[in-house]
């Protein structure tokens, strides 16, 4: 008898939540992690001594369906007293602010403006929301379950009424410079509102294509960004300690070299896993929390897959755009014109802002002036930082994978001390507390966290490789053409993020 029922490569938050479905339902589950410790992007990192961060910074849309059913509250998930407003800096302390549902500081009738279109969007998020936590139907499948599948999906947006579904059509697949411009006038509640559609993907305002469904994506839940008492990584611990109290176990520094695969009478079927020090595990089904490209290509490797198959894999669009800077501080940096920088502070004071720094970044160059995100993790949650020290933790958009001329430490400097001039221009004293500082390219965070490209999305968040065709068809019911192999990650229908749904959803098919 196999001494595993499931392995599940990767221990990023994906993988620990499908480790918890299957050891909640009695499967003898082993979670296999190359990194030293459980999370992936979001695990805890020291960057410096005592100095504490995640690469994946907030959260604003984990399933409340997953966190009720795994019991992450009694594991120690505490999230409830760190809301995040989310805050548009303006050049000279003019900021708007989006806090609880409301938005504060635009000029003309865009305060009023975001009500009408907030309670829009949240009517098309409610249609979609259900279609996250479901398996995509196949393409021209017929069976019960893909049929029915299919029908939800369009009842739930014929329930939104011919002129509200006609509006949905309309808008899907807009340009988020459209969405905007239709909405409202103020240059900075426009570049602000936008920040949560365009994240994480290679699209500027004017591109056309999915940032309208990723904002969508994101508004599943409340939407509202929060950070964890003790960082992302509390999520982390909470989910990895429901994974483990249902029994399953997580070995850390185990890097899964290659998937095994034996041929019977039907064909190939995955059997288990060999490690890079040589140790083979059996387990009747192998699920990769891993990137589609890493498991394909490097973990079951193409001489297993179908040319076709292999071709669509191989032209999977990964390349990231975002990086990641963290500073030590030794104390609060103050922000001009707020009290407490203990907000979301997005620096993007246009939609033009947005869309030159990508310009720079389609040609492979970095950008002028980059477009971030910054939070101060430290002042929700005391573990971060020495007492009266702080982190500070920033996105910076967009910052190619592909680097002309390649990444060199001069290079990462270069664009480490831009992204630092540009908060600078908002928190002046910040230069002088800083005590150290990391700047992590998206070549970077493919190297220290094993996801192709780096990518935020593990693959692109675009329309052809979304829903019934993510990462691609063949693997886009988290099953793949090797019998007992699945994936489970972002890379898989719906997406990436500190969702789960990814994780939850490949566990149902496993179990199914
Ligand atoms: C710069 C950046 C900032 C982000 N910020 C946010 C944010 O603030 N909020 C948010 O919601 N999302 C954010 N994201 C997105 C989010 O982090 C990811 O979408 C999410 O972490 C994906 O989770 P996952 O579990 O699918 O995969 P991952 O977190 O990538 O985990 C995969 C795991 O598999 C392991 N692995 C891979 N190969 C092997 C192997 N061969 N053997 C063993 N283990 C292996 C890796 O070590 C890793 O631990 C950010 C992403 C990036 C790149």
């Amino acid at each position: 008898m196999k001494q595993y029922d499931s392995i599940i490569i990767g221990a990023g938050h994906n993988g620990l939540v499908c480790a918890a479905y299957l050891a909640r339902d009695g499967q003898r589950v082993l979670v296999l992690e190359a990194a030293g410790a459980p999370g992936g992007l979001a695990a805890n990192r020291e960057f410096h001594p005592g100095f504490h961060a995640s690469v994946a910074h907030s959260t604003s849309h984990f399933s409340k369906k997953i966190a009720t059913d795994l019991n992450l509250a009694a594991h120690g998930l505490d999230k409830t007293a760190n809301q995040m407003a989310t805050i548009g800096l303006g050049a000279n302390g003019e900021h708007v602010i989006v806090d609880r549902g409301a938005l504060s500081g635009a000029g003309g009738d865009d305060n009023g403006a975001y009500q009408d279109y907030m309670r829009l969007m949240r009517r098309f998020a409610d249609a979609l929301k259900p279609s996250w936590m479901k398996t995509m139907p196949r393409i021209g499948g017929t069976g019960v379950s893909d049929l029915l599948t299919f029908a939800q999906m369009g009842l739930k947006i014929r329930g939104l009424g011919k002129k509200d579904m006609q509006e949905f059509m309309r808008i899907a697949t807009l340009p988020m410079r459209d969405l905007m411009d239709e909405n409202f006038d103020d240059e900075l509640v426009k570049a602000t509102l936008s920040w949560d559609g365009l994240i994480g993907a290679k699209m500027a305002p004017r591109s056309p294509n999915s940032a309208v469904l990723a904002l969508l994506y994101r508004l599943a839940e409340d939407g509202n960004h929060s950070i964890p008492s003790g960082g992302v990584s509390g999520l982390i611990n909470a989910l990895a300690a429901s994974a483990t109290a249902s029994g399953a176990e997580i070995r850390c520094d185990a890097i899964v070299d290659r998937v095994l695969i034996n041929s019977n009478e039907n064909g190939l079927v995955a059997s288990g896993v060999q490690l890079a020090d040589g140790e083979k595990i059996e387990a009747s089904n192998v699920i990769s929390a891993a990137d589609p490209k890493t498991t394909f290509l490097n973990l079951v490797g193409v001489e297993n897959l179908d040319i076709g198959f292999t071709n669509r894999v191989q032209r999977l669009r990964c390349d990231g755009y975002v990086a990641k800077l963290h500073l030590a501080l030794n104390g609060l940096p103050g922000f001009t014109g707020l009290d407490k920088p203990d907000g979301r502070m997005i620096v993007a004071p246009a939609m033009d802002a947005i869309e030159f720094a990508f310009d720079h970044a389609k040609y492979g160059e970095c950008p002028n002036n980059p477009v971030l995100e910054v939070v101060i993790p430290s002042m929700h949650g005391t573990s971060m930082a020495p007492d009266g020290q702080h982190v500070l933790s920033a996105h910076i958009m967009y910052v190619p994978y592909a680097l002309k001329g390649g990444w060199t430490d001069a290079a990462r400097d270069e664009m480490c001390d831009r992204a630092i001039d540009t908060i600078a221009q908002y928190a002046p004293g910040i230069r002088e507390q800083i005590i150290q500082s990391e700047f992590l390219t998206p070549a970077d965070l493919e190297r220290d966290y094993r996801v192709t490209g780096g990518h935020w999305h593990h693959t692109e968040f675009a329309t052809d490789q979304l829903l019934m065709m993510r990462p691609t068809y063949g693997a886009a019911q988290y099953n793949t053409p090797i019998p007992g192999l699945y994936l489970c990650s972002a890379g898989s229908h719906p997406g990436g993020d500190i969702v789960g749904a990814a994780g939850h959803n490949a566990a149902r098919e496993v179990l199914r």
